[in-house]
């Protein structure tokens, strides 16, 4: 490929920050002086490690970026959509435009941190400068750290300093649009379809973007009922980045602290993977890594599939596997079900977990599951073994949330429980307490 075009060039790299207001390496970019010339790249590292061809998550970005595609057309600009591994398509990016810099926003998981340093190297041996920006935290990296400056790993008063640290200027919008004349006049080709990437389109309703500030104030009181429409459901967006981290901010501290601290466990699990990439893998804690997991694979099936017999877990199970989203507290149930009562490895949960969420993010996800197992890093004390029963009486006491997903929890066709409590969660704690002991 020849060069196309003499004029220096910046590119804004995007990756999980599918937007075009209130990003933080996009506004830097727009303010550098340069023409800025907006990539995304369809990372052949991740998608061929993706087993279902129906993925919607592929298949919301190449939505969203249609969008993002069309507004810049409109704005007399373009983005380059490329299909391949990073380092590839930045060879063919660099060998076709001018590149003098490359801005983009920080991304914490270890690949990406790899990925980042690759680029910026092979970047610099071409003279092109590498800039990256917080984006997706408030804090971020070294930002809160305790007095003696090591990381938190206890998230109270991870929580307490970030609240003194914060002010409402780490809400302020980074501004884009007003810059968008300094966007480089092109026209680039269609993205790469999603059957080239190997994928298939089919019908699928994502959820809304939009900010219900009624469920924000009522956040307190309903976040924990899997039958009510009581949480944002803005996981995807905030994964994504199709939502800017500081617009939602400024609405929980507007509306709810109760949502606030919950943006602010986000905040926490995504330092944590930073500090301690290892946890992606490892226990964080690593005697839990002696505990000798039973792994027992029709009962993972059974978990998988929804039937247990218990129905809060089959009723999380199936709300998941029908469309890619678990309530909070049915996430924490089915957790403890899998790592406690089937003693089974969180990894394999914790994956089950990354095929099926369309919310997947490896900080969030494993701190959940390293949560619920008991060896993360503020985690549930081993001995505590949610009851299924009692969290169904105690969340779901009309029963709407079972009956929308086991219709026949009643019935004679629902299976008996695969394991019984009592046994398994004296088995759990017996198990744990000699592992760790
Ligand atoms: C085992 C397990 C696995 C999980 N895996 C993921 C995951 O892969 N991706 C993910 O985004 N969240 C994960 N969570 C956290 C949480 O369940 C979801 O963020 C939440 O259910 C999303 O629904 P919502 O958008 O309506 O959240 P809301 O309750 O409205 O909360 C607002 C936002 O705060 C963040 N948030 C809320 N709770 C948590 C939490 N406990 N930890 C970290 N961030 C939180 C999310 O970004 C969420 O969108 C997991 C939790 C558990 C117990």
């Amino acid at each position: 490929m020849s060069r196309n075009d003499d004029r220096e060039i910046a590119v804004f790299w995007m990756r999980r920050d599918l937007r075009l207001h209130d990003s933080a390496a996009f506004h830097h970019a727009l303010k550098s002086g340069l023409p800025v010339l907006p990539l995304f790249i369809f990372d052949w590292n991740i998608l061929h490690k993706l087993e279902d061809r129906e993925d919607a998550r592929v298949q919301f970005l190449h939505k969203e970026l249609r969008e993002i595609k069309k507004s810049l057309r409109n704005a007399g600009s373009d983005i380059e959509i490329r299909y391949g591994k990073p380092e590839n398509v930045w060879k063919e990016i660099t060998d076709t435009y001018r590149v003098k810099a490359i801005y983009t926003n920080n991304d914490y998981e270890p690949y990406a941190r790899e990925r980042d340093a690759k680029t910026a190297e092979t970047a610099a041996e071409k003279g092109i400068a590498f800039h990256s920006f917080k984006d997706h935290v408030i804090f971020e990296k070294d930002e809160i750290l305790k007095d003696d400056g090591d990381p938190y790993v206890v998230y109270s008063p991870y929580s307490r300093k970030w609240l003194k640290a914060f002010s409402e200027k780490d809400t302020a919008p980074f501004a884009c649009e007003k810059y968008f004349s300094n966007l480089l006049k092109t026209e680039t080709a269609d993205p790469p379809s999603l059957e080239e990437m190997g994928f298939s389109s089919f019908d699928f309703t994502y959820p809304s973007r939009e900010i219900d500030t009624e469920i924000v104030k009522n956040y307190a009181d309903m976040r924990d009922l899997p039958g009510k429409k009581g949480t944002s459901r803005l996981s995807m967006h905030l994964r994504f980045g199709t939502v800017s981290i500081r617009e939602v901010t400024a609405v929980a501290v507007k509306h709810s602290d109760s949502w606030l601290n919950e943006l602010i466990w986000r905040n926490f699990y995504q330092v944590i993977l930073w500090h301690f990439p290892e946890s992606a893998t490892q226990a964080f804690k690593p005697k839990y890594d002696n505990i000798p997991w039973r792994n027992d694979t029709a009962e993972f099936e059974a978990w998988c599939e929804g039937r247990t017999g218990y129905p809060m877990v089959d009723a999380g199970m199936r709300e998941l596997n029908e469309t890619g989203f678990m309530h909070n507290r049915v996430r924490m149930v089915t957790a403890s079900f899998l790592t406690k009562h089937l003693l089974i490895d969180w990894r394999w949960g914790e994956g089950y977990f990354a095929k099926k969420l369309l919310d997947f993010e490896l900080a969030s996800n494993n701190g959940g599951w390293q949560w619920a197992a008991g060896s993360g890093c503020d985690a549930a004390p081993y001995f505590r073994v949610f009851n299924p029963e009692s969290q169904m009486k105690k969340f779901d006491p009309d029963k709407k949330y079972i009956r929308k997903w086991v219709p026949e929890f009643q019935d004679s066709e629902y299976p008996d429980p695969i394991v019984p409590h009592k046994e398994s969660r004296e088995r759990a704690i017996s198990v744990y307490k000699s592992a760790l002991s």
